[in-house]
């Protein structure tokens, strides 16, 4: 498969060449230039199949030059072991045309383990394929779930090793937790002084820094990218979308080619731009309801074309939503855009210079049909979780409830009752101090440690603490380093060379 930037200046052979660069010279996103399409039987034939074999079919499909033994192996290596019940994706009914597909059962309880468990599958077999006899050194600059999902997936793997800046004050307690007890020979956390802008210009610096990345090169090591605009993050994702097709095919609530609904909570639009992919591919869909928090910059793109970040950034609830630059959008436009790669870097370079740009009404008429968008607030969101806890004994977590509370408005305007799936990105328990304040009325959450609430929350709804959450709090502190935001090149210095 050939893949071109989004702004028209780069052109490479490969899938595996897309997944070591990760990002285009040229600043633009790879995209692949054509795309594969599963037929009705295609469909049927993956509702008879487990996960893995799904993945197989689409990833084998769509990383047309990796061996099909190698992604099997791949895939084997991602979706077994680590997943709860080996079910990496569980879908669970609600209603007669609801269903929630949980994307948390993996080792960070967090979706961003369906893709970070595959990806260093993917990197290190295209790093032995394209002969490349280096160690690659994985830098992520992290709010949060990102970071501790890349640890995990890259905890000894092969020829890789991973470093991961985060705010020392700006990430949850657990999240903090989850990073600094992180197992493994090949990684290190570090906590950096400053917020996770500083990290993020910080870990830039660095891939730019001539002088260092020689230094490395004398090293034995080459940079790589695990965040999100990634081509080997976005096409696990892909996969989820059809298999939970195919289990409702299975399962009968829905026949072969009927559209249905999938409503994502969003952020960085890489989850639900994997649902617009999986529909180009022939997934029967109707609407894709995007779900944003107070920051409702995509609600706004969606309802008159216009993309503007000149706005007051909340902090809310749903922090991984918490996005004012949604990266993947990119992608969305290049393909509304017919791959007009020279609209697509003008609009981007207003962007840059401007923080708004606005596309043509022809591009937005395109895409209307398809997707519908809206948001909630924080308030909103507590009494959209109480309410599904009550009403259907369902706890879900505040992305989660972003996604619901979404839909509940969505139903409402359209009186639209396709079956409808709801992306559930994260445990309850990752974000328990919101969940617990939507649930349990006579305590105040300020008044107890992380530990103490989530107790509270397991006592109260009879949903067991996931095992990954729970074992941390007993995990011995393994990472210590701490640095200041214009001492992390030297820090790296320190602990590699
Ligand atoms: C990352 C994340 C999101 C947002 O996903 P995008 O692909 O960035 O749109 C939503 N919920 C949770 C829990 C996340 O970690």
């Amino acid at each position: 498969m050939h893949y071109t930037s989004t702004r028209g200046n780069a052109c490479i052979n490969s899938s595996q060449e897309a997944i070591l660069k990760g990002l285009a010279e040229d600043g633009g996103l790879f995209v692949p230039e054509h795309f594969t399409y599963f037929s009705i039987n295609d469909l049927k034939a993956m509702s008879e199949g487990s996960y893995i074999d799904v993945a197989n079919r689409v990833l084998c499909r769509i990383l047309d030059d990796y061996r099909e033994e190698t992604i099997k192996k791949c895939t084997s290596n991602a979706y077994s072991e680590g997943f709860e019940n080996n079910e990496p994706a569980p879908l669970v009914k609600l209603n007669d045309n609801t269903s929630v597909l949980e994307l948390w059962h993996g080792p960070t309880c967090a979706f961003k383990d369906m893709a970070l468990q595959l990806l260093p599958e993917l990197m290190t077999s295209a790093i032995k394929d394209t002969g490349a006899n280096k160690t690659v050194l994985i830098l992520v600059a992290t709010s949060g779930d990102t970071g501790k999902a890349a640890l995990e997936g890259f905890k000894d793997v092969e020829g890789t090793k991973i470093m991961v800046f985060f705010p020392e004050f700006g990430v949850s307690d657990m999240q903090k937790l989850q990073m600094i007890t992180q197992e493994g020979a090949n990684v290190h956390s570090v906590a950096i002084s400053g917020n996770f802008d500083d990290a993020q210009t910080g870990v830039k610096n660095i891939f730019t820094d001539a002088k260092l990345i020689e230094e490395l090169d004398r090293g034995g090591y080459v940079f790589s990218s695990a965040n999100s605009i990634n081509w080997g993050r976005l096409v696990p994702q892909i996969v989820y979308y059809f298999s939970s097709y195919a289990a409702l095919l299975k399962k009968g609530v829905i026949s072969c080619g009927e559209r249905i609904n999938f409503t994502v909570p969003t952020g960085n639009f890489g989850n639900i731009l994997a649902a617009y992919y999986a529909a180009k591919m022939g997934l029967p869909v109707n609407k894709l309801i995007c779900a944003s928090n107070r920051n409702n910059v995509l609600t706004d793109f969606f309802h008159k074309g216009v993309y503007d970040r000149n706005r007051v950034f909340y902090k809310t609830h749903s922090p991984s939503m918490d996005i004012l630059i949604s990266s993947n959008l990119e992608r969305l436009v290049y393909d509304l855009a017919d791959k007009d790669c020279t609209t697509v870097a003008t609009l981007m370079k207003r962007l840059k210079e401007t923080g708004q740009y606005e596309i043509p009404k022809e591009l937005l008429e395109k895409c209307s049909d398809l997707f519908a968008a809206n948001y909630i607030d924080d308030e909103q969101t507590e009494k959209v979780i109480s309410k599904y806890f009550h009403e259907y004994g369902y706890l879900s977590d505040t992305h989660t409830a972003v996604a619901l509370g979404v839909l509940d408005r969505y139903r409402e305007e359209s009186l639209d009752s396709t079956h409808t799936v709801v992306v559930s990105t994260a445990s309850p328990y990752k974000f328990g101090k919101a969940v617990a304040k939507a649930l349990i009325e006579d305590h105040d959450p300020d008044q107890y440690t992380e530990y103490e609430l989530l107790k509270l929350l397991e006592a109260k709804t009879s949903v067991k603490i996931p095992k990954p959450i729970s074992d941390v709090i007993h995990k011995p502190i393994l990472h210590k380093v701490t640095c200041s935001k214009d001492d992390m090149s030297n820090t790296l210095r320190k602990l590699l060379l």
